[in-house]
């Protein structure tokens, strides 16, 4: 496993397991079946409804916390200093921890400001290593670093091989932001595992599509959290260490770039409203 080292010098690794969109009754055994492939950093959030299943196999799993990076988000209806303290104490108490390594903001709406300013909080008590923002685009990000006292450790935004994003990198390296990918196999959309030019050098190099789409992105230095309900998925993705693609293979990746998501735009009024005004009992 390769480590990166964030604005703080907490140790994070590379590669860790993402588990979005798998039900609460599915996530222990997801987890558990990700620690013994090698995995030790998992990311979850409270909107995701499985924080308890993480916490049953991080304890089941018997890995030494301290080996462990557990990363979660505070939803956008608990915007605000006090909420999103709350939050975070309901989390800790899902997941069965009394820390946090990484406590993201999970999108750029609501009261962010008063959540970021209970985050240093947290982070300067020693309930979170590290804080971060996720779905920031360049401008919010600027602004919330220059407005604050803690420069966010990292951003984890929707980063593939369709949507680049090297606009938003060269922002974040910037300001010492570490760049974490979400979608990193771009959530198998738009011909993703059969796009023919991923195929060739995948086949160049006897590696999987996904194995090529994630090497590309720890080249560039971002970390990513693929996700999978498959052992055999598990170890494939994590199984990136070994090889390396050229700069030709990289440029080639490069012109694969749409500069768009189809997945969200967070720029859209529709989005931010429904953002906005969407309950769930977290
Ligand atoms: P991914 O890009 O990781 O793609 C996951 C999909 O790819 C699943 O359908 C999975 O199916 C399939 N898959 C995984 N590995 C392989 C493989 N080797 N070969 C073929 N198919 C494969 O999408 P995610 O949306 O899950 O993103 C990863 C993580 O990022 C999330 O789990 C979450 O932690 C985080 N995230 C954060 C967001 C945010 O707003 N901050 C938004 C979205 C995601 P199967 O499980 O059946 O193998």
């Amino acid at each position: 496993m390769q480590h990166v080292t964030l604005n703080n010098g907490v140790v994070m690794p590379s590669v860790g397991f993402g588990v979005f969109r798998i039900p609460e009754d599915q996530a222990q055994r997801a987890v558990e079946d990700a620690l013994e492939a090698g995995y030790r950093l998992i990311d979850t959030a409270a909107v995701y409804r499985n924080e308890q299943a993480v916490g049953r196999a991080v304890a089941a799993g018997g890995i030494a916390r301290d080996e462990l990076f557990v990363t979660t988000k505070v939803w956008v209806q608990h915007g605000g200093e006090a909420a999103t303290k709350a939050a975070f104490d309901r989390s800790l108490g899902r997941l069965g921890l009394d820390y946090v390594d990484l406590y993201l903001i999970h999108q750029p709406f609501g009261d962010y400001y008063g959540s970021w300013r209970a985050m240093e909080q947290l982070n300067r008590a020693g309930q979170v290593r590290a804080i971060g923002v996720s779905n920031f685009l360049p401008d919010r990000l600027v602004d919330l670093i220059l407005h604050n006292e803690i420069v966010p450790a990292v951003n984890q935004i929707e980063t593939h091989v369709f949507f680049q994003r090297a606009g938003d990198a060269a922002v974040m390296r910037e300001y010492g932001v570490q760049h974490e990918s979400w979608g990193p196999l771009a959530q198998g959309g738009r011909g993703f595992f059969d796009d023919p030019l991923l195929a060739g050098i995948a086949r160049a190099h006897g590696r999987s599509v996904a194995q090529i789409a994630l090497r590309w992105l720890l080249q560039r230095g971002v970390v990513v959290i693929p996700k999978s309900v498959r052992p055999d998925r598990m170890a494939e993705n994590i199984d990136v260490f070994d090889f390396e693609l050229t700069d030709d293979e990289m440029a080639r990746i490069a012109t694969l770039d749409t500069g768009g998501s189809d997945a969200r735009d967070h720029r859209d009024p529709a989005f931010a409203r429904w953002i906005g005004t969407t309950r769930f009992d977290i």
